[in-house]
């Protein structure tokens, strides 16, 4: 029997590493499980090249509970150890660790979180005891026992144990009582271990999957794999739209399947759905530096060994083999759109509804990615919905009539074919081509893409009357008198007095309707975008709407209300005609709206005149 003193400077090390590691205790299992899993691959190769001959026997790695005694036993039929090798792997280099990790980490106790190989002295953070009964594969090893209590002295001595392998006990803590309970143990066998590449038992039941897809070959797999796949990994979610297997080995490694989820909500873009794994351990969800940050809405798993774990994350963004991850990531997705869209351009048409919040909220963040994504960007038709264009073919269609004075290509838009129907409707008599851009990314991505595009402009069909839409300045000629006007005007000053209403009169086609209510562009948009960014509360949130009524002087119903000779009538028909424009905008609502029908039955002669009322 060998006793001695781990060679640790710092006297009481345990108690500081469980302090340090506190947020993080169950990860102990991840490593003890991953030197199992280790020293059973170590086995394989040994047999693989002959080192080892004779029947393996079952290579399964078993967790058991024996809350009696209080332990918890990870069993493996690895290479085993024997007693140098415990001297020198457990007492020398996995206790010198422990202490150049403390020392490292010293007083900058966050940037622990998250890392990775604590190694085999994270059982200290449970346990008040940690034995290990060991049998080195070679012949006639002398199987050993090391028992040590969390204080620098162990005890070394030679065990019975007939067969190959490791057993690690551990003497949970008081303090760690839930390491005892069934469930809380399998929760962490399934967070951590669910792929590790060998067998793990545990309650008689084997808890991980050993080939995961994305270790195989794409040609090996179906689709029905892939969503299979997608269906355990999440199983409340609706279908995948479709995904993309990385496979790379050169200049890093890295594999991978990436799925395009089905967003149906929205803004409720789910993130951190995307799982870390470095040789089939799971490292962590938050692959915020490792993912393109538009891409952190697809879900699936990455798994690579040349990702630096233990690490702190701003050396991470910095890191060549990341960054060089990362714009791999955004190639293959822009690979993948764009084989989809010269292959099967109506899926992508489709799935349009889902896929282009990705390539919108991509081209904003991405530079390459934007570079790539405008050869497939595709905006539907207003009037046609099978009718979707590219930016090139919006172009070539409509560049003859809506080229502006400033040389810009004018896209219309609107963001509600029924509430901004009449406008729709006067754009598309002038010939013009309007899209549907109403996703809720649509604001933001307008804004930024007019920052990128230098020679585009998006504006809403209902910002300016139809004759503004793309030239500013179009010559008017009233057929009014100016005595005729001043009395408009006048009547107008009584009736529509709201300050928020800007009225501007002028002289357009006597078929365009009688007064249009416009929202201009930009005030519209700076509050849509304050809106969604959830800052109602500032400085935009405040502003009025901007709203114009344009009063169409040359249409026919003004001759008549000027000739009428009793102002209130007058008056009547005038306010009628503004809440009428305004309705068209969904304006009025409340009190307004219900004088609005009251007015209006008054003017069709239907007063209910107090005489008529019959008295029973
Ligand atoms: P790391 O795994 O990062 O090398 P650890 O502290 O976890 O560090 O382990 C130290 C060494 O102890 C391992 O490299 C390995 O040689 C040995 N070891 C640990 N657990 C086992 C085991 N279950 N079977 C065989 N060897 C082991």
């Amino acid at each position: 029997m060998q006793k001695g003193q781990i060679r640790v400077h710092t006297e009481n090390i345990f108690p500081i590493i469980k302090k340090f590691l506190y947020s993080e205790h169950e990860i102990f299992l991840r490593e003890l499980i991953s030197n199992a899993v280790d020293a059973t691959q170590k086995l394989r190769v040994l047999a693989n090249s002959g080192v080892v001959t004779g029947e393996l026997g079952s290579l399964d790695i078993e967790v058991k509970l024996d809350p009696e005694h209080r332990t918890l036993t990870i069993s493996d039929r690895g290479i085993g150890m024997t007693a140098e090798e415990v001297d020198q792997y457990i007492n020398q280099v996995a206790f010198s660790s422990a202490e150049e990790f403390l020392s490292k980490y010293k007083g900058n106790e966050a940037s622990i979180i998250g890392h990775f190989g604590l190694g085999f002295y994270s059982a200290f953070m449970v346990s008040e005891q940690v034995e290990i009964i060991t049998r080195s594969y070679r012949e006639d090893a002398q199987a050993v026992h090391w028992i040590c209590d969390g204080s620098p002295e162990y005890v070394l001595e030679p065990a019975e144990r007939s067969y190959r392998g490791t057993d690690v006990v551990l003497h949970i803590h008081e303090d760690n009582r839930e390491f005892l309970e069934p469930e809380r143990i399998r929760q962490i066998l399934l967070k951590y271990c669910r792929f590790l590449p060998v067998p793990i038992y545990f309650e008689g039941k084997q808890i991980n999957d050993t080939q995961p897809i994305w270790v195989k070959k794409p040609t090996e797999l179906t689709s029905q794999d892939y969503q299979q796949f997608y269906r355990e990994l999440y199983p409340h979610q609706e279908p995948p739209l479709f995904w993309i297997h990385l496979h790379v080995d050169f200049p890093f490694h890295l594999n991978g399947v990436l799925y395009f989820p089905k967003i149906t909500n929205g803004f409720d873009l789910q993130r951190n759905k995307i799982s870390l794994y470095c040789n089939q351990v799971f490292v962590t969800d938050e692959v915020k530096d490792i993912v393109p940050e538009f891409l952190m809405l697809l879900h699936g798993v990455i798994d690579s060994p040349d990702i630096p774990l233990n690490v702190s994350r701003s050396y991470l963004q910095g890191d060549p083999n990341v960054r060089k991850i990362n714009s791999h990531i955004t190639k293959k997705v822009a690979d993948k759109l764009e084989e989809i869209f010269k292959q099967d351009r109506k899926e992508l048409e489709e799935k349009w509804e889902y896929i282009g919040v990705f390539v919108k909220y991509g081209m904003m963040t991405d530079e390459r990615f934007r570079e790539r994504a405008q050869a497939f960007l595709l905006m539907q038709d207003a009037f046609a919905a099978s009718t979707w264009y590219t930016l090139a073919e919006y172009r070539e269609k409509a560049a003859a009539l809506q080229t502006n004075p400033d040389n810009k290509l004018v896209i219309l838009y609107t963001t509600d074919v029924d509430h901004q129907y009449s406008y729709l409707q006067a754009a598309r008599e002038r010939g013009y081509i309007v899209v549907k851009l109403h996703s809720l990314i649509d604001a933001a991505f307008i804004q930024a893409m007019e920052d990128k595009w230098e020679d585009i402009i998006f504006t809403r069909v209902d910002a300016d009357i139809p004759e503004r839409l793309i030239h500013r300045d179009e010559a008017s000629h009233s057929v009014l008198t100016a005595q005729q006007e001043a009395l408009l005007k006048e009547l107008l000053a009584k009736e529509v007095p709201n300050p928020a209403y800007r009225v501007e009169l002028k002289g357009l086609s006597p078929e365009t309707q009688p007064i249009i209510a416009t929202r201009p562009e930009m005030n519209r948009r700076l509050k849509e975008m304050a809106a969604m960014s959830g800052q109602a509360a500032n400085w935009y949130g405040h502003v009025p709407d901007e709203v114009v009524l344009t009063v169409n002087t040359n249409h026919p119903i003004f001759q008549r209300i000027l000739e009428e000779p009793n102002e209130a009538s007058q008056r009547k028909m005038i306010r009628n005609l503004a809440d009428l424009a305004l309705l068209s905008q969904q304006m009025l609502a409340g009190e307004a709206l219900n004088d609005f029908i009251r007015r209006s039955i008054e003017l069709m002669g239907g007063e209910r005149k107090p005489s008529l009322i019959v008295q029973p």
